[in-house]
């Protein structure tokens, strides 16, 4: 069985990416397992921190890795927090923090369009020079009310009008039926079939 490292140290995403990984029968081990550290996040774009996370699993494993780098983009912020969505209110890192000032920001702006994006990308050595990329979106509009207590980060605040509900709101495999990481996920298992 081939193995793969997972460039993440959350618990969540995880689970998450072990579960959808498990039919191409690759076995999937957490960076943290191999005593790998957490890689910076540098860059302007989710696709190069992606690729830099997984240059560093797979450099300091010997394996192939996969990465993914996500946020928040709001359309009247010209896609901010973006990058910056862990830290947008600074340290120390805090969803509460983070979601007052995406709310004092968007304070009088009528425009709440906004997308999650996720970008993963896997190497099969850290010098591949055709890493799989795969890009997933998920639409909603930011309300300034927090309502619901599932998901984590922004979800409180961002309103699904097709689930008539925020993603805090949607029960958690519904979420991550069609969330931008479920998508950018999915992607990536056609590429890798494409690519066996
Ligand atoms: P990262 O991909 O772990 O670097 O996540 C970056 C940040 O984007 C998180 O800390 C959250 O603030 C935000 N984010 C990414 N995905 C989600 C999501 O599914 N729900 C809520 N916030 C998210």
């Amino acid at each position: 069985m081939k193995q793969l490292v997972l460039a993440s140290g959350n618990a969540g995403k995880l689970r998450e990416l072990a579960a959808l990984l498990a039919p191409l029968h690759m076995q999937c081990v957490a960076q943290a397992a191999l005593g790998i550290a957490e890689a910076a996040e540098p860059h302007h774009t989710f696709l190069e921190n992606a690729l830099a996370k997984a240059r560093h699993a797979s450099a300091a494993s010997g394996l192939p890795a996969l990465a993914d780098d996500s946020g928040l983009c709001v359309a009247a912020l010209g896609g901010e927090p973006g990058v910056h969505s862990a830290r947008y209110a600074g340290e120390p890192l805090n969803d509460g923090r983070n979601n007052a000032q995406l709310v004092a920001r968007l304070a009088g702006v009528a425009d709440r369009r906004a997308h999650y994006a996720c970008v993963i990308v896997l190497v099969r050595h850290p010098s591949d020079p055709e890493p799989l990329v795969a890009q997933g979106r998920w639409h909603g509009v930011i309300q300034d009310e927090p309502r619901g207590d599932g998901g984590f980060g922004y979800d409180p605040h961002f309103f699904l009008p097709e689930e008539g509900c925020t993603a805090a709101q949607l029960p958690e495999a519904r979420k991550n039926a069609s969330s931008h990481r479920a998508q950018a996920l999915l992607r990536l298992l056609e590429l890798l079939r494409a690519d066996a």
